[in-house]
C-alpha cells in the first residue's frame, strides 16, 4: 500500500488529471503532473507541474523518481518513454494495458481474441479501406486506428459516394471499418480493479452524444435491470482479463434487440463517470487513486439519481468567432440541486470541454428534464 503523504504522478494535465489530483489531495497524497502542452488544468492544482515532452527521457525519469506511483489521464502517450520509467516506479494501469487500448486495431483484436461482444469489423490493410468495407457491408463507419477521440478521425459510409470520398480521405492511414450499429442507447460502465484483484463496477451510465461528443450521462441508465447487470458483469470480466490496476471505462452499445456490444475501452477516469463526484458514495477519481495506491476500493452506491451535462466552449456568447460573454452561470447557480464544475481552461473554443454540471433528483427522468432546462438557460 502506498500510504497518504506519498506522491502520485499523473501523465497528462487535462481536466481528468485535475479532478484526479484533487481526489488524491483530499486523501492526503501529493500530486505531480507531467504535461507537454504548457500550463494546464491539472497543473493549476498540482504540488508540482513539469512541462516537457513525453520524449524527454531525462525530464520523465526525474519526474518518476519523485513519485511513489505513476498513472495517466490520457491514452496517446508513446510507449517507448514509458519503458524508461518502468524500472523506477510502478505505472498503473500497466504499459501493456495502455498499448492495447490506445490503438483501435489492437483493442478490437483483443476483444475478438478474448470473445467479448463487439460490432463486426475489418482492418483496412495497405492503406485502402475498400476491401474492409466490402467485407463489413454498408452502412459502416471507418475509424483511424490511432489518436481518435470524440468522433475525430471517423466517417460514416452509407453509400457508394461516401465510399469514394472515404477511400481518398483515409488512403495510407491505419484504420478499422466497423459495421454501423442500430443502437437503442449507449451505456458505459466504469470498473475498478485493485492491486489485490478486487473489482467493483460503478452503476451503468446511459450516455447521449451530440455531434460525437458526450452531452448527457444519466444514472441510473434507463435500461432493463438484466441489461444493467449484464453490462456490469461484462465490464468486470474485461477489467480482469486485461489485468488493469486502476479504472477501466467500457463504452457499449445496447442494440435494439437488447444485446450489448463493446465499443471502446479507456484505462482511466472517463467523462461518463463525472456524475460520481456528486452522485455516488465514492467518485471515480477517488476510486482510481485508491486502486493505483493499493488501498481497498470504496463503495459505489448511487446517492441519488444524477444527470451530468458537459459544458463546451459553445456555451459562451460568441459574435464573429469571438467570445463576447460568459454562459449564464447565475441561472445554473440558482438551482440548489445543481453542482457546477469548471476546469480552469483560459480560452473557450467550440467543442472544447470547459466544465460540466450535475443535477440530482428523486428519479432519472426528473433529473434529465431539469438538466435540459438548465442547459438551455446557460
Ligand atoms: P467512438 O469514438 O468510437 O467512441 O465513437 C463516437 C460515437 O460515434 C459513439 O459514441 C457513437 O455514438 C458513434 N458510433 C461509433 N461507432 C459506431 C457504430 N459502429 N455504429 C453506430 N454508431 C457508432
Amino acid at each position: 500500500m502506498i500510504p497518504p503523504g506519498k506522491t502520485l504522478g499523473i501523465l497528462g494535465g487535462g481536466q481528468l488529471g485535475r479532478m484526479l489530483g484533487q481526489a488524491a489531495q483530499s486523501l492526503g497524497y501529493r500530486m505531480h503532473v507531467f504535461e507537454p502542452a504548457g500550463p494546464c488544468p491539472a497543473g493549476a492544482v498540482a504540488n508540482k507541474e513539469v512541462i516537457a515532452s513525453y520524449d524527454d527521457t531525462a525530464a520523465l525519469t526525474a519526474f518518476a523518481r519523485e513519485c511513489a506511483v505513476v498513472t495517466y489521464e490520457f491514452e496517446n502517450i508513446p510507449s517507448a518513454p514509458l519503458a524508461a520509467i518502468a524500472p523506477l516506479v510502478p505505472l498503473r494501469p500497466a504499459a501493456e494495458v495502455l498499448h492495447t487500448t490506445q490503438n483501435r486495431q489492437r483493442e478490437k483484436a483483443w476483444l475478438r481474441t478474448h470473445g467479448f461482444p463487439h460490432a463486426r469489423y475489418a482492418e483496412a490493410l495497405d492503406g485502402d479501406i475498400a476491401p474492409a468495407v466490402a467485407d463489413v457491408g454498408l452502412p459502416c463507419v471507418v475509424k483511424t486506428a490511432d489518436f481518435g477521440y470524440d468522433g475525430k478521425g471517423q466517417m460514416k459510409i452509407a453509400d457508394a459516394a461516401d465510399l469514394e470520398r472515404a477511400v481518398a480521405i483515409f488512403r495510407g492511414r491505419r484504420c478499422v471499418v466497423e459495421r454501423w450499429v442500430e443502437f437503442a442507447c449507449e451505456v458505459s460502465v466504469i470498473v475498478a480493479r485493485s492491486t489485490t484483484g478486487e473489482t467493483r463496477a460503478f452503476p451503468v451510465a446511459e450516455n447521449i452524444h451530440t455531434h460525437h461528443i458526450l452531452d448527457f450521462s444519466i444514472v441510473p441508465a434507463r435500461v432493463a435491470p438484466t441489461v444493467s447487470r449484464e453490462a456490469e458483469l461484462l465490464a468486470a470480466a474485461i477489467v480482469e482479463k486485461l489485468g488493469v490496476v486502476g479504472l477501466l471505462a467500457v463504452e457499449m452499445f445496447v442494440t435494439t434487440a437488447g444485446a450489448l456490444l463493446v465499443n471502446e475501452l479507456a484505462p482511466r477516469p472517463h467523462n461518463s463517470g463525472h456524475w460520481s463526484i456528486d452522485g455516488c458514495a465514492t467518485s471515480q477519481f477517488e476510486q482510481h487513486v485508491r486502486a493505483v495506491c493499493g488501498l481497498p476500493l470504496g463503495a459505489v452506491d448511487v446517492r441519488e439519481p444524477t444527470v451530468m451535462v458537459n459544458i463546451l466552449g459553445d456555451a459562451w456568447k460568441w459574435e464573429n468567432e469571438k467570445v463576447v460573454g460568459d454562459p449564464n452561470w447565475a441561472a445554473l447557480l440558482a438551482e440548489p440541486r445543481a453542482k457546477l464544475h469548471l476546469y480552469g481552461k483560459a480560452e473557450p473554443r467550440p467543442g472544447r470541454k470547459m466544465g460540466h454540471f450535475t443535477v440530482r433528483a428523486a428519479d432519472a427522468e426528473t433529473a434529465l428534464a431539469r438538466a435540459r432546462e438548465l442547459k438551455a438557460q446557460l
